[in-house]
């Protein structure tokens, strides 16, 4: 198996989101995805980027000198190189993350990283490639999260937890599609329909700095 991956942008930052929001993070952001969502904030990753040895992604993340590393695209998974990687990045002893679409098999991972999977609501446009054999692959300690984008994304995620009881098994996130919907209204929304063990999640990135900014 070859030993390299396609890599958009390596850079160190703050989580901007999920559980570990706030944690300084160095991001490996992989080149590419087989989805086309609507409001797909990282089109500037579908393509391009460098082909890296993992020695050589590897010494960069060194150099940061941040224990957490999160696996982000693009979609990671659909470089399969990428399972290897993130168990040597376990080995070395990083905590790593991963951002997957959810369309991608988790199964292979290592059950040490962290893992936040997409369930992409119908405004995405990308409903039909969720790939739900993955609900039997997480972990209690995994996160899944909701993009919402309106009233219906917000009713389909909704009854999908509910149905799926998806807030008992897992950490699950309802997060605003940025300039879409208003976080104010899917709070009020939550609160209406007492959804008490889901958790807003914003992007803190897009609050601290520019919302198109690249590289934070
Ligand atoms: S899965 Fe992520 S990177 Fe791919 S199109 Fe959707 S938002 Fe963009």
């Amino acid at each position: 198996m070859s030993t390299s991956l396609v890599i958009s942008e390596i850079y160190q930052s703050v989580q901007g989101e999920a559980a570990y929001a706030g944690w300084p993070c160095t991001f490996v952001r992989l080149t590419g995805c087989p989805l086309r969502c609507r409001w797909c904030d990282t089109v500037y990753g579908f393509k391009g980027g460098n082909t890296m040895e993992f020695a050589a992604i590897k010494e960069q993340i060194r150099a940061f000198g941040i224990p957490l590393v999160e696996m982000t695209g693009g979609e990671p998974l659909a470089q399969t190189e990428s399972v290897a990687f993130m168990k040597e990045l376990v080995d070395e002893g990083y905590k790593v993350m991963i951002e997957t679409s959810g369309s991608e098999s988790v199964e292979n991972l290592a059950p040490e990283i962290h893992i936040i999977m997409d369930l992409k609501c119908p405004g995405s446009g990308m409903e039909a490639r969720n790939h739900y054999a993955n609900l039997q692959w997480l972990k209690p300690t995994d996160e899944i999260k909701f993009v919402i984008a309106d009233r219906d994304d917000y009713e389909w995620a909704r009854n999908l937890v509910r149905m799926e009881q998806l807030d008992t098994r897992f950490n699950v996130l309802f997060s605003t599609a940025f300039g879409l919907l208003m976080p104010q209204k899917l709070v009020e929304w939550i609160l209406e329909d007492r959804m008490m063990r889901v958790r807003l999640n914003l992007q803190q990135h897009k609050y601290i700095w520019k919302p198109t900014a690249k590289g934070v």
